[in-house]
């Protein structure tokens, strides 16, 4: 078995091969596992509880806080953490050698060809060949693209500051289409004056300057350590996540969170179950398309690929303007727009019978509401 790239998935999928005895590499092209950083390192402990043996330490984000246009604020209560990105990649990808992967740094698979008994990968130091392969090669997977699967459609772009002596607490996102265009803006506090502040958007120039806006809009002064950026798949799973051979996990399948865009606990779990699926495979010497299909089952099954839930990310960040993200804070103003119980539903409307100018938009309103409902604890 090979996997490609020693991100969260990647990890993951080795070390459910390797611990059920299977031999399986992982191919990692930069000389450091869990550098360079491309991260908010915000972590649901939702979904960090799915895996006993994981690392838990973090720094706690209690206080959450959501923002929308004309100072509405609602507030989410996700049980999460902040966590040392860098240092969780690389405890993740020491249990996979602890359990027998082999790690090989400095190599970058170029190539895939598929061979009568498997596939053969070219990487910068030669030709290596493999039952099955795994792509975990991240949002701009190139190994979906040898294998002329579509990868996924839609990415944002993400840029973030690492900021020091830093007042801010807790954990805050701001959704402003003036400043983060089909995005929007966050504050991840790190404890000890530390936090991460960034933006994500879509079909933007210049983010960077982007960021400096959101900063002076928010009066965020600190010194800036860092800057990170990257890019995240949005809008949910691609279509074909396996194939004979072959599977895709994490963002190199699009798996992330499509309300709040958090990919490292989905990433895992999806590395999880391409893992069982390897090891039965092996089990079973079949790695035909049939048997690997069980796998992309198992993952749409998932609630983050629901229709639901792509349908309120399309309506919210294609088909609403400030005004509908205005009227989305007006509603839900100081509620918990990610877990709303009947009683808070009954005040939402009674805040919508008095606004007359909203009706024509609550269908879509409630819709999208859902869908913040649906990803609460699948990660940001
Ligand atoms: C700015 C920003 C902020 C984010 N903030 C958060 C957050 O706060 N919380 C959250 O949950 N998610 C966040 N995400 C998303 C999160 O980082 C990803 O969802 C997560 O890293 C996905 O893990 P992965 O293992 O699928 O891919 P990755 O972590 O991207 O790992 C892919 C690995 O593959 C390697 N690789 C790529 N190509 C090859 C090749 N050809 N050969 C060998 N190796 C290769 C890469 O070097 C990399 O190590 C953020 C993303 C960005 C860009």
């Amino acid at each position: 078995m090979l996997v490609v790239g020693a991100g969260p998935a990647g990890s993951v999928v080795a070390k459910t091969i390797a611990e059920a005895g299977f031999s399986v590499q992982i191919h990692e092209e930069h000389p450091v596992v869990g550098l360079p950083l491309a991260c908010g390192e915000g972590m649901s402990l939702f979904m960090l509880n799915r895996f006993p043996w994981a690392p838990k330490e973090g720094y706690p984000l209690d206080i959450q806080y959501i923002s929308f246009p004309g100072g509405y604020r609602t507030y989410s209560s996700i049980e999460a953490i902040s966590v040392d990105r860098t240092v969780f990649d690389q405890s993740l990808c020491e249990m996979a050698q602890n359990e027998g992967a082999q790690l090989n740094i400095n190599s970058s698979v170029k190539k895939l060809s598929k061979t009568r008994e498997g596939i053969e990968a070219t990487t910068n130091h030669g030709t290596t060949s493999a039952k099955v392969v795994i792509a975990a090669d991240g949002p701009s997977s190139r190994m979906m693209r040898q294998m002329n699967l579509p990868p996924p459609e839609e990415l944002v772009q993400g840029i973030e500051y690492r900021i020091r002596d830093l007042d801010v607490e807790g954990l805050q996102f701001y959704f402003d289409y003036t400043i983060a265009p089909h995005g929007y803006g966050w504050i991840f506090d790190k404890g000890e004056g530390i936090a991460n502040v960034g933006i994500c958007l879509q079909g933007a120039m210049n983010p960077r300057a982007r960021l400096d806006q959101f900063m002076r809009v928010h009066n965020i002064k600190g010194e800036i350590e860092q800057v990170i950026a990257g890019i995240i798949p949005s809008s949910g799973p691609v279509k074909h996540c396996s194939t004979d051979h072959f599977m895709v996990v994490g963002d190199a399948g699009g798996f992330t969170n499509p309300m709040f865009f958090g990919g490292i606990g989905i990433a895992m779990l999806t590395g999880m179950i391409a893992g069982e699926t390897a090891v039965e495979a092996l089990e079973e010497d079949n790695y035909s398309a049939d048997k690997l299909i069980s796998y992309s089952q198992k993952v749409k099954e998932l609630p983050i690929a629901a229709p639901n839930l792509i349908r309120a990310h399309n309506l919210f960040y294609h088909q609403c303007n400030n005004k509908d993200l205005a009227n989305i804070g007006i509603l839900t103003d100081n509620q918990d727009i990610t877990h709303l119980s009947w009683e808070k539903k009954l005040i939402i409307f009674g805040r919508t019978l008095r606004r007359p100018r909203i009706w024509g938009g609550l269908s879509k309103i409630s819709k999208i509401m859902e869908g913040f409902r649906l990803s609460r604890d699948w990660g940001f």
